[in-house]
């Protein structure tokens, strides 16, 4: 077998991601467009691509990232200073916004109270990274959700009966609130076996270790899973996202969100979940004597 160019990889990598942003329109001109940085491969290669886009097309936007420390410890520091070398290297304006900090907890101290870590560390982060992106003037938040990211997300929305989820499907979210700022996903064609070889081909600084808590999730068995049956019957993971293409149109303008009533910001009931999990973790954590 001949072995793989990395030239004409990276080419063909970037010439599909290009068509997912013409074709689904997920930058506008003059847009200022924030990646969602983990120092994790995924988001690594939406930067690049996104930065490389930025420099060599007449396309005009900027460009500038923004990391979460959820506080998971002998975990995310190495995540972090992948973000930021890569940030760095790049000359991207780089934020970085920590749970201890804004919350006063860290993930580490929430995880007991919960059936699986990713459920608070989801709603803390996707809160975080919402508001910062809006203090900063943010249009797009890029996240680096690929093809097996995507269905992975359908499937579990499928598994928890969760019909509001389905909204968030798509390579773009439509505006639905003035303090939402909208997501797209560039790599959202791009299976995830093509971006653990773009980060291998090219020798990329990424973070590769994987959560400590990902064990639990619902999404992790499901990734085995899907990898097994991509296995036996080539083609599934494309299909079952062709058929959430082409039968999958909720209304997302039916989707009506106010604003928390203690943080003012974007939210679907009086109280924000993150408003709501920050209390009662941080009383857990007072009756049991462990909040500093
Ligand atoms: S695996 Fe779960 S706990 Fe770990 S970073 Fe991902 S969402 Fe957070
Ligand atoms: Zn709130």
């Amino acid at each position: 077998m001949k072995p793989l160019d990395p030239e004409n990889f990276n080419q063909e990598l970037e010439k599909k991601v290009k068509k997912v942003i013409k074709e689904y329109g997920l930058i506008d001109e003059g847009d200022k467009v924030a990646v969602a940085l983990s120092g994790g491969k995924d988001s690594v290669l939406t930067l690049h691509v996104l930065d490389k886009i930025q420099r060599e097309s007449d396309f005009d936007f900027e460009l500038l990232a923004i990391a979460i420390d959820e506080g998971i410890e002998g975990y995310r520091e190495d995540g972090l200073e992948s973000a930021r070398n890569n940030a760095h290297q790049l000359g991207v304006d780089y934020h970085e916004v920590s749970l201890k900090k804004e919350f006063g907890i860290t993930l580490d101290q929430s995880v007991s109270y919960y059936q699986t870590a990713c459920v608070p560390c989801g709603v803390f982060r996707r809160y975080l990274l919402n508001k910062t992106a809006h203090d900063l003037g943010v249009d797009k938040l890029a996240t680096g959700h690929n093809l097996d990211d995507e269905i992975q997300s359908f499937l579990m929305s499928f598994a928890r009966a969760d019909v509001r989820r389905f909204a968030k499907f798509g390579p773009r979210q439509q505006r639905i609130h003035p303090k939402m700022v909208p997501r797209i996903k560039p790599l959202w064609c791009i299976p995830e076996k093509e971006v653990g070889m773009w980060a291998v081909l090219n020798e990329m600084d990424v973070h590769l270790a994987e959560c400590p808590y990902a064990y639990q999730s619902l999404r992790s068995r499901l990734k085995n899973y899907l990898n097994h049956l991509e296995e036996d019957r080539p083609g599934t993971k494309m299909k079952i996202l062709e058929f959430f293409q082409k039968n999958l149109k909720i209304n997302k303008k039916e989707i009506k969100l106010s604003e928390c009533e203690i943080c003012g910001e974007p939210s679907a009931a009086s109280i924000c979940k993150a408003c709501e999990m920050q209390e009662f973790v941080k009383n857990q954590l007072e009756w049991n004597n462990e909040l500093k």
